[in-house]
């Protein structure tokens, strides 16, 4: 017996067994003819059967934690999946049908929701650790994110290098139990490399909205290229797969962005910077009305007051990467600012040369800047400081806002039935969590990628018991780390760990 399997599960149904039928004499004729009249019995293992049409699963016996006022919360429950669907969530759920996985010790959630990461970036992991966002004019800050990574390092991308990026960086977060993103690909120099983008996306096997943000190249598609795009690839409601508009208002043309955005009904998703100059652009659209519930703001650091109203009456989302603005020089996260406007905000980890991109690190950096802000105010005699932020609160930021933010609440988000199962399993009796005390407190303030157990992205498995499946990762690291080189060597910088 494999260690999800409780007691109760029959044998045939473990996943950990050999992948082949048991035959009677082996079960015993009894205990066979018994199993046959209650259960299914299959000749492929669980992972390989989840998420297909007609496959029940019934994660059994968890602490779950649902992020659905209207389902609630059990200390010790079960949530059911047919196929790529939550049926229910209960405090006890009776499938014989199903295959059990046995979640006790395990806190039962939605993934995670990034709502911005630029995954064309995850080879140059921890390249600019100390940088700053743009070049301030100090020595100490040549090597700063705007001229070294974009200006330098991304004009060397070839197609090849678009798609192992993607899909390990993709991999890698889906690891850590963040089930759905929104890809910043700024890489589009020509339709092969905004393709090899959405295949980089698309064979990670989590959902993902593919942000088509600029490309930098003589002749590139971008940004007209929207339109074969958007025919070619997102044609379907279906699929795992959306699209997303960039509007960057520091490129000259953006107007035209924003336009083809709206002609083809994508969100229009810009980083809104006081770094880079923005501050009057901003003000100036503000003032003009063009803002609208379509629109993603992403950091909003150092806008003005008027303009922060136009964007909250316009319905619009914020998207925060918190720790990022924070070392970047970004500007102090507008965390206060956009709740009390009551501003639907997400939780995005940005770039991954300078930071992690897992959702403890994002949910910390959150909650930790919240409360000290609140609590640097509470000590100052401020009888009206900011109500503090709970492990509640920094959860529903990190899930069901991202879903808002990307309009897929209506199929991830939370563990809600008719949604899809979008699902992790966190380990709750690691040395690092043990005893469990509060779940959304151990899960904000306790653990880390080592407690996500098992991965769901719409019923399929793709983490088992702490192993990302599908892939040989060996690999994908050798052809990371080959494009890695090739870039270095293609930008003249020079390789040095202690740099
Ligand atoms: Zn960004």
């Amino acid at each position: 017996m494999c260690r999800l399997c409780s007691p109760a599960t029959p044998r045939a149904l473990c996943p950990g067994r050999p992948r082949f039928l048991s035959a009677p004499s082996e079960l015993g004729a009894g205990a066979a003819a018994a199993q046959a009249a209650t259960t299914k019995i299959t000749a492929a293992p669980l992972p390989e059967l989840s998420g297909e049409k007609g496959t029940r699963i019934l994660i059994k016996g968890g602490v779950v934690m649902s992020v659905d006022d209207a389902v609630g919360n059990f200390p010790k429950g079960d949530v059911l999946i047919e196929g790529a669907k939550i049926v229910e969530v209960a405090a006890n759920i009776e499938a014989t049908d199903a295959h059990v996985i046995d979640a006790s010790g395990k806190i039962v959630m939605p993934g995670f929701i990034d709502t911005h990461h630029h995954q064309f970036e995850t080879g140059l992991r921890s390249s600019l650790a100390d940088a700053i966002v743009v070049n301030d004019g100090k020595p100490e800050n040549a090597r700063n994110y705007y001229e070294t990574m974009l200006l330098n390092f991304s004009q060397h991308y070839r197609p090849q290098d678009v798609y192992i990026n993607e899909l390990y960086g993709g991999l890698a977060q889906l690891d850590a139990g963040v089930t759905t993103v929104m890809d910043v690909s700024q890489i589009h120099h020509s339709a092969e490399h905004s393709d090899a983008a959405i295949e980089g996306l698309r064979d990670a096997g989590r959902r993902g909205v593919f942000g088509y943000f600029e490309g930098w190249w003589e002749g590139k598609e971008h940004p007209g290229g929207a339109r074969r795009i958007r025919e070619q690839f997102f044609s379907s409601d279906d699929s795992l797969l959306t699209m997303v508009m960039g509007g960057e208002i520091y490129i000259e043309g953006y107007e035209e962005m924003w336009r083809i955005g709206r002609e083809l009904d994508l969100q229009i998703a810009l980083h809104v910077v006081t770094t880079f100059g923005m501050t009057p652009t901003f003000d100036e659209l503000a003032k003009k009305g063009v803002f609208g519930p379509d629109n993603i703001f992403i950091h909003m650091t150092g806008m003005t007051d008027d303009a922060w109203k136009a964007a909250a009456d316009a319905g619009a989302h914020v998207s925060l990467s918190v720790p990022i603005e924070m070392h970047m020089r970004h500007g102090e996260p507008p965390i206060q600012k956009a709740i009390d406007l009551g501003m639907s905000v997400s939780l995005s980890s940005d770039v991954e040369c300078t930071m992690s991109a897992d959702f403890f690190t994002q949910m910390r950096g959150l909650i930790t800047l919240q409360r000290m802000l609140a609590n640097e105010r509470a000590l100052s005699g401020d009888e009206n400081h900011p109500a503090l932020m709970r492990s509640a609160d920094a959860i529903r930021h990190a899930t069901i806002e991202g879903a808002k933010g990307l309009r897929l609440d209506n199929k991830t988000g939370s563990l809600t039935p008719g949604k899809d199962a979008d699902i992790i399993l966190l380990d709750a009796e690691a040395i690092n969590v043990a005893p469990l005390n509060n779940a959304p407190g151990a899960v904000v303030t306790l653990m880390d990628r080592s407690n996500v157990d098992t991965v769901m992205v719409a019923g399929k498995i793709r983490k088992w018991q702490g192993q990302l499946l599908g892939h040989d990762m060996g690999k994908l690291r050798r052809e990371l780390e080959e494009s890695r080189d090739y870039i270095f060597e293609k930008a003249g910088v020079e390789q040095d760990l202690f740099a």
